[in-house]
């Protein structure tokens, strides 16, 4: 089992990583007075069972089960869990478990945050994606105006990452947080980067031990980040990596046609061409093109997306200053810096990814 600690300005805590390891690893839950265990469907249809088993059967546990994916995230789903907490009388001395993805750990995290002006919650992920996700302490659910518009910083109590869940991942979404993995290389260490290029050639190798590693190593990433900036007023935005174009394909194609991972990696040869052009990025692209097509990454800008569209969503960004797109661009593999790129250089590069 791997260890990670987490040190932020409002708590210390630590993230497990390794197959096998809930039953061990959870704190002496009889301390609470009920756990609230938030899960998505398809989570429940492969993991329910396990996970009850693991969890202490002294105390009541019940479950709320939200639709899946991005689904859970709304406005109706979040007061749905209130309501159900409130019915089931939780109180301040609870626990809520976020048993799933980046959307159940955002929502489960929403709830702990607000209920009672806050109560205890553990992050379970079940997603690589959730690498990045369930660690920091960034919350939220979705407006119709915008996605994590309405969120909140609370930090969990623990993370517990039992790689055993994580088999059941579809190949797209093994491939869409394995993105986040790289992104993680790509904005820290070189030598991060090469290990993933020479021992990763295909997605499905992307399990077993190698993946423990690296999701240690992409947590440790983020861990360090998180420990200079828990609030997001410098370094943390470099997190955003890809993130400006990513989250401008992925609201264009409507949330859900684009997993966030594929939505990301077009946007991270964006920010690789972008750099290569106004910061003096040397990075070979050729063979790092290579290897992520043959992880079967489709990092082509969608020949639907006009730029036009996809320039005033960019604007809108939240990291954006002033309406002026800003980017994390990268001087060098591991040396980020953050800029605002002009639009003519935006559109040329954007119809260069096209392949027009
Ligand atoms: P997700 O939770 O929607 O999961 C993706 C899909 O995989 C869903 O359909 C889910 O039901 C399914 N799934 C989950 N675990 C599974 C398993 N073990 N086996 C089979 N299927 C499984 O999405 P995600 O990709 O994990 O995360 C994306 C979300 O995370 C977005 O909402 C994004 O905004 C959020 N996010 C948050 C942060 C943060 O710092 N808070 C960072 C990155 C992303
Ligand atoms: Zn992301």
């Amino acid at each position: 089992m791997e260890i990670v600690d987490i040190h932020t300005s409002s708590k210390d805590y630590q993230v497990f990583i390794g197959e096998n390891i809930l039953r061990n690893v959870l704190p002496n839950l009889e301390n609470f007075t009920k756990i609230l265990l938030i899960t998505d469907e398809t989570v429940s249809k492969y993991h329910v069972n396990k996970i009850m088993n693991d969890l202490p059967q002294r105390i009541e546990t019940v479950i709320y089960t939200t639709p899946s994916g991005e689904k859970a995230k709304t406005f109706q789903v979040y007061e749905d869990c209130i309501s159900f907490a409130l019915k089931e009388g939780l109180d301040r001395k609870s626990v809520i478990l976020a048993f799933g993805g980046g959307a159940i750990g955002d929502l489960a995290g929403f709830v702990a945050a607000t209920y009672m002006r806050g109560i205890p919650f553990i992050q379970i992920p079940t997603t690589i994606l959730a690498h990045d996700s369930a660690v920091g302490g960034k919350v939220a659910i979705n407006h119709s105006l915008g996605k994590n518009m309405v969120g909140a910083f609370y930090q969990p109590e623990m993370v517990v990452y039992d790689t055993s869940f994580l088999k059941s991942l579809p190949e797209r979404q093994l491939r869409s947080g394995f993105a986040e993995v790289i992104k993680h290389a790509l904005i820290s260490d070189s030598d991060f980067l090469m290990q993933l290029m020479e021992n990763v050639t295909s997605i499905d190798q992307v399990n077993g031990a190698l993946l423990t590693q690296f999701l240690k190593q992409g947590i440790e990433v983020k861990a360090s980040i998180v420990s200079q900036d828990e609030r997001e007023t410098g370094v943390r935005a470099y997190l955003n990596f890809g993130h400006t174009l990513g989250h401008a394909l992925e609201a264009q194609a409507g949330f859900g046609e684009l997993t966030h991972g594929e939505a990301v990696m077009c946007g991270m040869v964006y920010s690789l061409l972008l750099s290569k052009k106004i910061v003096g990025l040397e990075f070979d692209l050729h063979p790092f093109i290579l290897w992520i097509e043959a992880l079967g990454y489709k990092w082509r800008i969608p020949s639907n997306m006009s730029f036009e569209k996809i320039f005033e969503l960019m604007k809108r960004d939240k990291k954006s200053i002033s309406g002026k797109p800003t980017f994390v661009l990268l001087k060098d593999i591991g040396n980020p810096v953050m800029m605002e790129v002009d639009e003519k250089l935006l559109k040329d590069t954007f119809y260069m990814e096209q392949g027009e």
